[in-house]
């Protein structure tokens, strides 16, 4: 007897029918002859409506109060999930993530787990039931809601799956697996057989909401191997585990795009030891989180400083770099949002030359401007004008020959 941890994500719960349809899938895994335990993320929409609800009450809600709130997405969907099993004939109970033992650190909004007691679910299971946990959110040890950051179901279903020694863990969604690149953006995109921990990874944090990053890191930490695959269909999805000798023949296994951009450039920074620790010292006192970093050579003493962040971070950043360029001596700031990032990752680039020479070309050749260039030991990526974004996804999936057949 197999114990499967299955994960639906919000598309695959997102009305009653849907629900209607896991409990069947569930239902139909269980007469297989296994243990299941089922993670739901909250229907689809509630999550961002929730959200919306919170500002038109308060521009500043506390995050305290954002995770109380938001939690409530996903237990909405455990009752609506257990009581579906239950009008199939079916033992399913509903836990939330507390219940289920999940206890994580104070940061709400974004808290990480410390470690997962699942006591109530093995006693469920123990008696025959489907246990349905709520994804995204866990409990301090003092008790308090807190939730696992924007698609941190997943990171539920891999650190369920790791505490619980689960035989399987599947993450059911609205595509048939992970694609060389977002199919909506790139409609020749293949579903890849398999793919790396370190290059799902790099896919992930690039723009690749496929899976939340921080599952797949804890999926690698604890050795959790695991299917991406459609709740729509029985076709077989995408298995992220360590890598292998041949995945290494691949040389670029898929393109990310991340869109929401944003270009930051101090000028005229006096070329001296310190100046870029103070501005980078300044962001990272507000949280921002910098991307891209280039500086420029100097002349005359002075050089440019240029960094990526997320467009929505833009005013903070150029709030808290007021006072600190004044204090420095620098030029001023220019800030430029409507651009994104695209990257190519593959474990295989370590040891194949020409690989970003091949990208540059095959973006000159479709007219795409190259602003920023930054690479990393599997991934080479650059910035480029948002609204040229999928013309130049689907260039470079077309360079690196990812299409379908
Ligand atoms: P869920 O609600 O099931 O968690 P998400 O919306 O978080 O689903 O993730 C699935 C979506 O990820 C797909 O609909 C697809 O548009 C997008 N996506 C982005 N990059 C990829 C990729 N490389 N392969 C597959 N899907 C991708
Ligand atoms: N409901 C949460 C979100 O929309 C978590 C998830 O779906 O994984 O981000
Ligand atoms: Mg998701």
């Amino acid at each position: 007897m197999a114990l499967i941890v299955q994960k639906y994500g919000g598309t695959s719960v997102g009305n009653p029918e849907r629900i209607l349809n896991v409990a069947r899938r569930v239902s139909a895994t269980q007469e297989a002859g296994n243990r299941v335990v089922v993670v739901v993320s909250a229907m689809s929409g509630v999550t961002d409506s929730l959200i919306k609800l919170a500002r038109e009450v308060s521009s500043t809600p506390t995050e305290r109060e954002m995770d109380v709130l938001l939690a409530t997405g996903e237990q909405t969907t455990i009752a609506l999930t257990a009581m579906a099993l239950n009008g199939l004939g079916k033992k399913a109970v509903s836990l939330t993530g507390a219940q289920a033992g999940i206890t994580t650190d104070g940061v709400h909004t974004r808290a990480k787990i410390a470690h997962v007691t699942p006591k109530q679910v093995h006693n469920y299971l123990k008696e025959d039931h489907v246990v349905i946990v709520a994804g995204f959110q866990g409990e301090t040890s003092d008790g308090r809601i807190t939730t696992l950051g924007r698609g941190g179901s997943d990171l539920t279903a891999i650190a369920m799956a790791a505490a619980l020694k689960a035989d399987i863990c599947q993450i059911f969604t609205d595509v048939d697996g992970v694609y060389t690149c977002d199919p909506r953006l790139v409609p020749t995109a293949r579903k890849l057989d398999e793919i790396s921990y370190d290059e799902m990874l790099e896919m992930a944090s690039s723009g690749s909401k496929v899976m939340q990053s921080r599952s797949v890191e804890f999926a690698k930490k604890f050795g959790v191997v695991f299917e991406v695959r459609s709740s729509f269909n029985e076709n077989p999805g995408t298995i992220v585990k360590e890598e292998t000798r041949n995945m290494e023949n691949v040389v670029v296994r898929g393109i990310s795009v991340e869109k929401n951009q944003a270009k930051v450039t101090v000028t005229n920074v006096p070329d001296r030891p310190g100046t870029a620790a103070r501005i980078f010292t300044a962001l990272a006192r507000t949280s921002i989180i910098v991307d891209m970093i280039v500086q420029n050579v100097s002349t005359a003493g002075t050089t440019d400083i240029s960094f990526t962040l997320n467009k929505d971070e833009l005013p903070k950043a150029e709030a808290a770099l007021k006072s600190v360029i004044a204090e420095i001596g620098a030029g001023g700031l220019i800030a430029q949002s409507g651009i994104a990032k695209l990257s190519i990752v593959g474990i295989g680039m370590r040891s194949h030359s020409g690989v970003a020479a091949r990208l540059f070309e095959a973006l000159s050749d479709g007219g795409i401007n190259i602003q920023m260039i930054s690479t990393s030991e599997i991934k080479t990526a650059v910035i480029i004008e948002e609204s040229q974004a999928a013309e130049a996804a689907n260039v470079a999936h077309e360079a690196f020959g990812l299409s379908g057949k």
